[in-house]
């Protein structure tokens, strides 16, 4: 590793001492109560439901009196039923899918998009990115948060910022080619495809390509990925991990050591809890990830339900950082899956497939990856009627419940009408996603 790699980006609050910083939380974490207390009736109806009152919380230690907040509460409150702070004072909106067709949203004042940046930089300079790096950024632009959460942490550090968003993957390669990239900021299945096509390009990227490393996230990935990508292209691969309910990419992310992503803890608190019990669970166990922001002003959240699953380390790591590190996310306590970077929800495909007529209330999903694409084919069972057409009558039958979820989802899907009755009954929960990838 050269000296640059072991920079920390703001070592004043990533290593703190645990005592100091649970002290720094506990301040934060008081202020922000009382912002949403003030501010967001949904917070103070639950608060005043369970007898709380802002001034009960008298630290980190109280975290498990405050209510939880999850998905439905953005879905319910959309748009600005959450906003903590006037209109006026919001400077960006950021959002993601939600469980049913609209998105939810959330708001940043201009002091949260500095946080959010900062926890960025911190990330870039994780992966030892500075005032040198050429970094190629090949998440999406617009409302998801990954191109302009990693844009805006790369220009923090200095780094020269090739905003490419994602696609066009020849086009890519021929840009980290020209441009010298040394960096690559896009999801992990992304990483792979760049990295199969470079090959099948005959680029030897040892000789070739200026890369060496490359920060990768926004869906579940594993070491044995890694270690394909690390060889594909000949760099240092790093897991980063955030959602847009906290901000968007640089909640958390590993160092170069690659030993679990360190949490940004001056600026969310994260827990685990059983997802049972919803009880708080200590260090080392295995349970939901939640998070309560501690500094954010447009959309505060308290105890906010991620549904990933994890686990927290609190040991300080090689590189000198002190805060908390998670695990790579283990899996889903709900039914979300992430395709090709986006959330889907199967209610989502509910919805789409029961606002068409001539569909039953049975599909089944199967997810599936080729090569480094996942694929995605909608099995619908179809109405007596509805099968017995012409194939002509079937073929556009197909093409509109392809536009249809194409346009709700923003993703394409394989159609497969499948006879009455073909598809399998459930007696219990319906099973209603088979999801072939091996990660
Ligand atoms: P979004 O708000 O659309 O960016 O989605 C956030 C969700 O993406 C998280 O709750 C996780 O389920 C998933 N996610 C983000 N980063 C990672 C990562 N590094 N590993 C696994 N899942 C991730
Ligand atoms: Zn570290």
């Amino acid at each position: 590793m050269r000296e640059r790699e072991y920079k920390i980006w703001n070592p004043e609050m990533e290593c703190m001492d645990r005592e100091q910083l649970v002290k720094l939380q506990g301040q934060r974490l008081k202020e922000t109560v009382k912002r949403v207390y003030d501010n967001v009736p949904m917070y103070r109806k639950r608060m005043d439901d369970k007898g709380i009152k802002p001034e009960d919380i008298r630290g980190v230690e109280d975290l498990k009196y405050l209510p939880f907040t999850d998905k439905p509460d953005l879905r319910d409150q959309f748009p600005y039923g959450l906003f903590a702070v006037p209109k006026h004072d919001i400077v960006r909106i950021q959002g993601s899918s939600g469980t049913t067709g609209m998105p939810i949203v959330t708001g940043y004042t201009q002091h949260d998009v500095d946080v959010w940046t900062e926890m960025a930089a911190r990330s870039v300079t994780m992966a030892g990115g500075g005032p040198d790096d050429i970094v190629q950024v090949c998440y999406g632009y617009g409302l998801f948060t990954g191109g302009l959460g990693l844009h805006q942490g790369a220009t923090q550090v200095g780094a020269m910022v090739i905003p490419m968003s994602s696609g066009n993957t020849q086009r890519q390669i021929n840009m980290l080619k020209a441009m010298g990239s040394t960096m690559l900021c896009c999801t992990p299945s992304y990483a792979l495809l760049i990295g199969e096509t470079v090959r099948e390009m005959g680029i030897d990227p040892k000789k070739e390509l200026k890369l060496r490393a490359g920060v990768f996230g926004a869906e579940p990935w594993s070491d044995k990925i890694r270690a394909r990508i690390e060889e594909l292209l000949n760099i240092d691969a790093l897991d980063i991990y955030g959602l847009t309910e906290m901000a968007g990419p640089g909640v958390s992310c590993e160092c170069l050591y690659k030993c679990g992503m360190h949490v940004n803890e001056d600026h969310v608190i994260p827990e685990i809890i059983d997802p049972d019990t919803l009880e708080p669970l200590p260090y080392g166990e295995k349970g939901e990830l939640v998070f309560s922001t501690i500094t954010k002003e447009g959309t505060p959240l308290l105890r906010y339900r991620t549904h990933d699953l994890c686990r927290l380390n609190p040991e300080k790591c090689q590189c000198g950082r002190t805060n908390v590190r998670m695990d790579r996310i283990m899996g889903r306590t709900d039914d979300m899956l992430i395709i090709r970077g986006v959330n889907v929800f199967p209610s989502q495909i509910e919805t789409v497939l029961m606002g068409i007529p001539g569909v039953t209330p049975h599909f089944l999903l199967v997810v599936d990856r080729v090569g480094p694409t996942d694929t995605m084919e909608i099995q619908v069972e179809v109405t007596d009627e509805i099968f017995g057409d012409t194939v002509a009558d079937l073929q556009s039958f197909s093409k509109l419940i392809y536009e249809r979820i194409k346009s709700a989802l923003g993703l394409s899907a394989n159609i497969k009408l499948v006879p009455p009755k073909s598809i399998p009954r459930f007696e219990g929960k319906a099973r209603r996603v088979q999801d072939n990838r091996k990660l």
